[in-house]
């Protein structure tokens, strides 16, 4: 085993830390986690104790229950903690609110886990913060040349536009509970948008947790009883479950409309019967994920899940030593 492999490296229940004997978002329950964000593919619950930032404890806690979380410790973005021989700490990943990288230090090195991440400004949670390392852990979800992602603010344009054309019709915007429907919401303040937006029952309380930890979101609304005539013209959010299945029904002629970093394949789109796909991504994109590496130039980048085949080839030609860890149970499709 090199250095940095004696200090972090891949077993069946995740990327393990022997000299802090903790695993970094573990897929099945250990003693000891170190949590980067509350998506349901790393954050679970059954440890027996968690290290994260506050807002990832709060969101994990809403989720599970605080009873299924174990001893929460938590930590400020750059704030760092001795555990065993190593140290520890947490940088913003830009991904969602309390989205963080996890710094460890020791004998090996500096080894930089950047769980999910993306480059673009997202107004509701900190910026992505580049911190040197020697390897630097990396998400491959969109990690192929044909993914490059739009601005947000350019499809949030284009969701105004259509429902401006269609003031008859409502728009059913599909987007997940944590992070996507928050980030469709602010976005949506941003460019003017003040009436108050419909939320499906499953939204509300992730959305009032981001309000309670500083992130405004304007008026939010549950669906009025008749809501054929009171939605015309209006904006409704729902988890992409939702946007099949006979809730919808009750809605007007609805535009159905599905914000994903996926709806930039055509095909994806058809699939799942999108009138209107919006291309709004939580994860870095080809030139996102190649830039940063450009940035942060490690000696070794170590890819965990998604497309890792083209990444670790093009870090290859950058003089960039990589390799594939094939970390299993991670869902690179839920964002
Ligand atoms: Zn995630
Ligand atoms: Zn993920």
């Amino acid at each position: 085993m090199s250095a940095p492999e004696k200090l972090l490296h891949p077993t069946d229940r995740g990327l393990y830390c022997p000299a802090g004997d903790f695993y970094i978002d573990p897929p099945r329950p250990v003693a000891r986690a170190v949590i980067t964000h509350g998506h349901g593919d790393h954050a679970r619950p059954g440890h027996g104790a968690v290290l994260a930032t506050v807002e990832t404890a709060a969101i994990m806690v809403a989720r599970y229950g605080a009873e299924t979380i174990g001893k929460v410790e938590t930590l400020a973005y750059g704030e760092t903690q001795q555990i065993g021989a190593a140290t520890v700490s947490l940088h913003p990943a830009g991904h969602v609110l309390g989205s963080a990288q996890v710094l460890i230090e020791g004998d090996g090195g500096r080894i930089v886990v950047s769980g999910d991440y993306k480059r673009r400004p997202d107004p509701t949670c900190a910026p992505f913060e580049p911190v040197a390392c020697d390897v630097f852990v990396t998400e491959a979800t969109f990690a192929l040349p044909v993914f490059r992602h739009p601005p947000a603010d350019s499809e949030i344009a284009r969701l105004l536009h259509s429902v401006a054309l269609f003031p008859e019709r409502c728009h059913l915007v599909g987007a997940y509970a944590l992070g996507k429907a928050q980030r469709v919401i602010a976005l949506l303040r941003r460019a003017g948008w003040a009436r108050p937006i419909y939320l499906h029952g499953a939204l509300f309380a992730l959305c009032e947790l981001y309000e309670r930890l500083g992130v405004p979101l304007g008026p939010l609304l549950p669906l009025p009883e008749k809501s054929k005539d009171t939605l015309k013209g209006e904006i409704v959010l729902c988890p992409p479950s939702a946007l099949a299945d006979r809730w919808s029904r009750r809605l007007p002629d609805p535009v159905t409309c599905l914000a994903s970093g996926w709806m930039g394949v055509r095909a994806r789109a058809r699939q799942r019967g999108v009138e209107l796909p919006l291309v709004i991504s939580d994860h870095a994109d080809w030139d996102e994920l190649t830039g940063t590496l450009s940035e942060l130039r490690p000696e070794q980048v170590w890819v965990t899940h998604g497309r890792e085949e083209a990444l670790v080839h093009w870090a290859g030609t950058q003089g960039i030593s990589a390799r594939a860890l094939d970390l299993v149970g991670y869902d690179d499709d839920a964002e």
